[in-house]
């Protein structure tokens, strides 16, 4: 049986260590480090994130600040917003949840937080430097992916991994953080062809397409782990809801581990929040 990759309890975990770390952090600065989050409008799915990381900042004693914004915001509004944000030195890390109302671009917006509290990793600083390897903030959900990965696998040198999906916020950075540890990496997507071919020459499949049970069992290589980024909202034919990720996964009894969608890294994402958050803070003390 393949063994199940707890992201649940992995989150858990590090977010006890982060605690004890804020606790130093604020004995050696007088200060705990500070999160601000932004929302715009009344998305429910939205609300529900910001919730939620909110209560977890606040549960490992950083210091959580809550924009909710109207959805008739104006782009003025909001930059204005960023700017008094980037030059508050209680802030260290700010989070403008996405998406953004219509009359808002999302990339001015990003572009505008200062990419040392960037702490989505979203900026084009960043994203330069996760591509050169050159450190930097990374994208919470491709750092969650790793985290789980590296409770599987030590040595990562010359392994296969194909990502698929190329979105900027998980395929892309994800490729790019395994290529940083020497896998040899396949990047596919929508159109690739032969794709099921392509994820079975495997040993890390990495899957962030947004579609309900893509990746099937004879798709994967005896001994693959695999990592199943997508969350797809379904309603049962009896009108009960449910979540499920892009890899049927009771067809994964041969790989060696499996992340379950709910509780694999859908929890890593705000854990990795938090952890680039006290490292916005501790850069910005050093
Ligand atoms: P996206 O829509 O921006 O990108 C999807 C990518 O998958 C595209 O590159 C597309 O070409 C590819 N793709 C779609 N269908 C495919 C198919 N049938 N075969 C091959 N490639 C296919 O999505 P995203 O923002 O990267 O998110 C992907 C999934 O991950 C979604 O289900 C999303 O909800 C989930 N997600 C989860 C977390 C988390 O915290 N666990 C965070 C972000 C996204």
């Amino acid at each position: 049986m393949a063994e199940i990759i707890d992201g649940k309890a992995l989150a858990a975990r590090i977010t006890a260590s982060l605690a004890a770390d804020v606790q130093q952090f604020v004995v050696e600065h007088g200060l705990p480090p500070g999160l601000a989050v932004v929302l715009v409008g009344e998305d429910p799915a939205s609300q529900i994130y910001v919730t939620k990381k909110v209560k977890l900042t606040r549960e490992v004693g950083m210091r959580s600040i809550e924009h909710r914004l109207p959805r008739d915001t104006k782009e003025e509004e909001l930059l204005a917003l960023v700017a008094a944000l980037n030059a508050d030195p209680a802030i260290h890390g700010i989070l403008v949840q996405l998406p953004l109302p219509p009359q808002i671009s999302g990339k001015k917006v990003l572009d505008a937080i200062d990419p040392g509290k960037d702490v989505d990793g979203f900026h084009p600083v960043n994203v330069g430097r996760l591509s050169s390897g050159t450190g930097g903030l990374v994208p919470c959900t491709p750092l969650g992916c790793m985290m789980l990965l590296d409770t599987v696998i030590d040595d990562y040198r010359g392994l296969k991994a194909v990502v698929i999906g190329k979105s900027n916020i998980v395929g892309k950075p994800v490729a790019l953080l395994l290529l940083e540890r020497e896998c040899t990496v396949t990047v596919t997507h929508i159109l690739t062809r032969n794709l099921p071919e392509i994820v079975q020459s495997a040993d890390i499949v990495v899957v962030a397409a947004g579609s309900p049970g893509l990746v099937r069992g004879d798709w994967v290589k005896p001994g693959a782990v695999v990592i199943d980024v997508g969350i797809n909202r379904l309603i049962d034919a009896d009108g009960r809801r449910r979540v499920v990720g892009d890899v049927a996964f009771d067809e994964m009894a041969h790989a060696r581990a499996v992340t379950p969608v709910p509780g694999g890294v859908g929890p890593m994402t705000i854990a990795c929040l938090l952890t680039n958050t006290l490292k916005a803070a501790e850069r910005a003390m050093a």
